[in-house]
């Protein structure tokens, strides 16, 4: 069990409460009647926000999840100062909470959750499970629209404009750091650690995994003849396609030059060899103008039934041995087994 992880949980789990106790308080607060639709509907955003933290708690107890922060104790520390900065706040409000007072700990409440960590920890869940993602977005831009108002103190106006910025600053940094720039899809770090939260799911519901290493054929070919800026061109076309070939509960990710990884999770064993011939012949029919490439694929599949991280480091290598062994024997073949 990782003790910050699950602290760090219990603390969103505990600003989150207090942020639906303070909005179902205020969306009923006689001083502030213009603002109880916004204050309503926050207070049904941060119900559903408990909801998450509430299903990630036990599973992050009992080991199931990744850190999939890169710095858990200091986000840590900064959540436990605003938990603290926010009960003081909640306490001290006067009976007449004017409309100002209002905004203000709205904003504080809001301001907390405005970490690259969060929006990191958002979007995995978001990979994971796309039906229950929480739409941060749409809350956030919903109070920030309140808050511009033309007939709102300059402060509040001001408020508005920083924390809109310092939103899109903090979804762009969390997107870099997971994302390749150049095809869009998970770049390393990302994949890898959305692999493993997917393979701690798998773990807990028994689930099959497999993983597939796909490498483009003759690569260097292709950029020796055509020039490097069309190569880049031939690679962002093999991630749509590989994208486009694989289920949205897949994980798919550039690991490397003109290299790729899928992670089939879950997947049926005898399945493993059809899907990888179903991305290779999507790969092979595809092209850039005149230009087409292939790709060879090694594949390697297991259930997740003992420790995660070690299954997963086994089925990369044994997906590396294949793909290496597809190369041999004449490339724009797939092998998973063997
Ligand atoms: P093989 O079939 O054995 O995989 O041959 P290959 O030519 O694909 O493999 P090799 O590893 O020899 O060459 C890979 C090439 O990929 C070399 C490198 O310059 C190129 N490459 C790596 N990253 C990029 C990139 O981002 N853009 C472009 N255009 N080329 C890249
Ligand atoms: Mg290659
Ligand atoms: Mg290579």
């Amino acid at each position: 069990m990782n003790d910050r992880l699950v602290e760090l949980i219990r603390n969103c789990l505990a600003i989150d409460q207090m942020g639906v106790r303070a909005y179902s308080i205020f969306s009923r607060t006689n001083s502030l009647v213009n603002l109880a639709p916004l204050f309503a509907q926050m207070a049904e955003d941060e119900k559903e926000h408990v909801r998450c933290w509430r299903n990630i708690l036990p599973l992050a107890e009992s080991g199931a999840i990744p850190v999939m922060i890169d710095n858990p104790g200091k986000v840590l520390t900064y959540t436990i100062f605003c938990r603290e900065t926010l009960e003081k706040e909640i306490d001290a409000l006067p009976d007449i909470v004017s409309p100002y007072d209002a905004l203000i700990l709205a904003y504080r409440l809001e301001m907390t959750m405005l970490n690259p960590a969060f929006e990191t920890f958002f979007s995995y869940f978001a990979i994971l499970e796309p039906e229950k993602a929480i739409d941060y977005d749409t809350h956030l831009h919903r109070f920030i629209e309140v808050l511009a108002e033309p007939n709102r103190e300059q402060e509040l106006r001001l408020f508005a404009e920083t924390i809109g910025i310092l939103w899109a600053e903090t979804q762009e940094l969390a997107r870099k750091n997971h994302f390749d720039a150049l095809t869009g899809v998970l770049n390393r770090a990302g994949m890898l650690r959305a692999m493993e939260s997917s393979a701690f799911l798998a773990q807990r519901t028994g689930s099959h995994a497999a993983v597939l290493m796909i490498d483009v054929d003759h690569f260097k070919r292709i950029n020796d003849t055509h020039g490097h800026k069309t190569g880049d061109e031939v690679l962002i076309r093999i991630a749509s396609v590989l994208q486009g070939a694989v289920r949205k509960s897949d994980l798919l990710g550039r690991l490397g030059g003109e290299e790729f990884a899928a992670f089939l999770c879950p997947v049926e064993e005898t399945e493993i060899l059809h899907i990888a011939e179903k991305l290779r012949k999507a790969v092979e029919k595809s092209g850039v103008g005149s230009i087409s490439a292939t790709v060879s694929i090694g594949g390697a599949s297991s259930g997740i039934d003992s420790t995660p991280q070690t299954i997963l480091a086994k089925l990369l290598r044994e997906a590396d041995q294949r793909l290496y062994i597809a190369k041999n024997k004449g490339r724009n073949r797939c092998i998973v087994e063997g």
